[in-house]
């Protein structure tokens, strides 16, 4: 926590403005060393307190930044995820598809739906593999296949 490092240096230059103060009206010269020296640490103290600070607050302003990074993606994948629904792809399967008034010029595709809910846009493809006569679309990134009964060249419905 920066602040508490920046209170820390504040009152090292406090005590240091104090002993100052306190050597102005000295007039021995031994009384005056003794003073100087305890001004030097004090001195020292105030510095590496500002330096915690310093690094304390740049720690800080690392951490603000990339939960800025994390909140501007979040926004991005919210606005996007509005566009697609879960539908039925035959054979009990479900894809995300894109909803008819956010195609536009979009060519027609299939998410995966395992990695949708994850925050990821991953398109189905045709895996050219039957199995129990059913065409299988598949997920290169989490490996899901998904059975299909349907010409797999017709993606937007
Ligand atoms: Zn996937």
């Amino acid at each position: 926590m920066a602040a508490g490092e920046i209170a820390a240096a504040v009152t090292g230059i406090r005590a240091a403005l104090d002993i100052t103060k306190a050597m102005v009206g000295l007039r021995d010269a031994e009384a005056f060393r003794a003073k100087s020296i305890e001004l030097q640490g004090v001195v020292l103290d105030a510095f590496e307190k500002a330096i915690e600070a310093r690094e304390a607050y740049s720690v800080q302003a690392d951490r603000i930044r990339a939960l800025e990074t994390e909140v501007a993606d979040l926004k991005t994948w919210d606005a996007e995820k509005q566009k697609y629904e879960l539908k039925p792809i035959g054979q009990a399967s479900m894809a995300r598809i894109l909803k008819p008034d956010a195609r536009g010029t979009e060519h027609p595709h299939w998410l995966c739906p395992n990695c949708f809910e994850r925050g990821k846009k991953t398109l189905l493809h045709n895996s050219n593999r039957i199995e129990r006569g059913h065409l299988l679309v598949a997920c290169n990134e989490c490996k899901l296949t998904l059975p299909v009964n349907r010409d797999v060249t017709d993606w937007a419905d």
